[in-house]
């Protein structure tokens, strides 16, 4: 198949990882016959100093043109003034805005080889394999904010059909895996957590009976992840929620460096990331891990070009580079020798 691919490194570790990203997408191309054009552009920091705006209109057309886009990070202390006009995360809201990309999808399994990378035991680390569906363009981060000298507010709203399309998009999901959903919210305190809870159950109930729908409280849900996180299939959950329950969930895994995330909206069309951020304390240094990146890049082939073998055989090397000890410094045992970015990549690479 032929497939236009917008690669946007942004900053600080960002060029690195997706470096790594990009030989992986070439490799698969040669491998299995697929014509990828990649195209690379701006976005973040690099594109404030550039050209003046986080996302660059360049960028944006690229973007609307592509199949898919693959994201690096973006943001850094050089742009750091929380008072600045021109800040990088407006880059990356805006892109997800701009394509209607509202559903993040978070996946968080855990590798034999990294439970001793997590600060949690063994036991509590079997068998867990969960998804998180976060809302992305609405809630607190995107209400209306106020301020005075001495009063501060953000707007947490929601309306009936932004919480459908993305318990919808989450309740398929569930359907092809194990069947069950987690809906999580603040019903007991908060107005828009009591309609999510009371649309979430009238679309599953009406659409998805096949399902096993549970309501947890958002403070309940952080526990649970802790002490059974096994006994999660699919998480759906608002956008600030989904935030700081998919960080709290990194920790399963051993490290951020090995999470994926897929944005989606209605069509095709959707934006891949690591869940970290650009990690300026390491960047340039040639030691991020890019497993994350890598498994952005077999979810931007699944879900986006429908490459389902593909996507599998991406993760399945990933895997293979894992068990074989090739451990970038986040997850490699303290004392032991850990691989740099490029090692990882090319590990993956071979086992493809
Ligand atoms: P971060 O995710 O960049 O880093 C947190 C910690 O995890 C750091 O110690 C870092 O070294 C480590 N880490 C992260 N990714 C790693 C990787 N691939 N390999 C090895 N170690 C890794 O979060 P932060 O420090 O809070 O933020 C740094 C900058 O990134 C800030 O400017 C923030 O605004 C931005 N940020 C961007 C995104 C994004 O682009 N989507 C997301 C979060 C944060």
């Amino acid at each position: 198949m032929k497939a236009t691919i917008a690669v946007l490194p942004g900053d600080g570790i960002g060029p690195e990882v997706t470096a790594e990203g990009v030989r992986v997408l070439r490799a698969v191309g040669t491998k299995f016959g697929h014509g990828f054009e990649l195209r690379e552009a701006l976005i973040g920091g690099c594109a404030i100093d550039r050209t003046g705006s986080a996302l660059p209109a360049e960028t944006s057309a690229l973007c609307r043109a592509a199949d898919a886009i693959l994201l690096g990070a973006v943001g850094g202390p050089k742009w750091d003034d929380p008072n600045a006009a021109v800040r990088p995360e407006q880059g990356l809201f805006a892109i997800r805005r701009e394509l209607g990309l509202y559903a993040n999808l978070r996946p968080v399994t855990t590798h034999p080889k990294l439970m001793a990378a997590s600060t949690l035991r063994p036991e509590v680390l079997a068998g867990v394999d969960m998804l998180v569906v976060r809302e992305l363009t609405g809630g607190l981060y995107f209400g209306e904010k106020k301020r005075t000298a001495d009063r501060a507010s953000d707007l947490c709203e929601y309306t009936v059909e932004e919480i459908r399309r993305v318990v919808r998009r989450a309740a398929g999901f569930a359907r092809l895996r194990r069947k069950k959903l987690t809906s999580v919210d603040k019903a007991n305190a908060l107005e828009t957590s009591r309609l999510w809870r009371h649309t979430t159950r009238e679309i599953v109930h009406k659409e998805f009976p096949d399902l096993t729908l549970e309501h947890v409280l958002v403070d309940a849900c952080a526990m649970y992840l802790m002490r059974k996180p096994s006994s999660f299939d699919v998480i759906v959950t608002e956008n600030m929620f989904g935030d700081i329950l998919t960080d709290e969930a990194s920790v399963l895994a051993g490290s951020m460096g090995l999470l994926p995330s897929a944005s989606l909206g209605d069509g095709k069309r959707g934006l891949y990331e690591p869940i970290h951020g650009s990690a300026p304390d390491i960047a340039g240094r040639g030691i991020a891990n890019p497993y994350a990146t890598i498994l952005s890049v077999a979810m931007l082939l699944r879900h986006s070009l429908g490459l389902a073998r593909e996507a599998a055989a991406v993760e399945k090397a990933v895997d293979a580079a894992i068990a074989r000890g090739i451990l970038p410094a986040d997850v490699a045992p303290a004392g032991t020798p850990s691989a740099s970015t490029v090692a990882a990549g090319q590990a993956v690479l071979d086992a493809l």
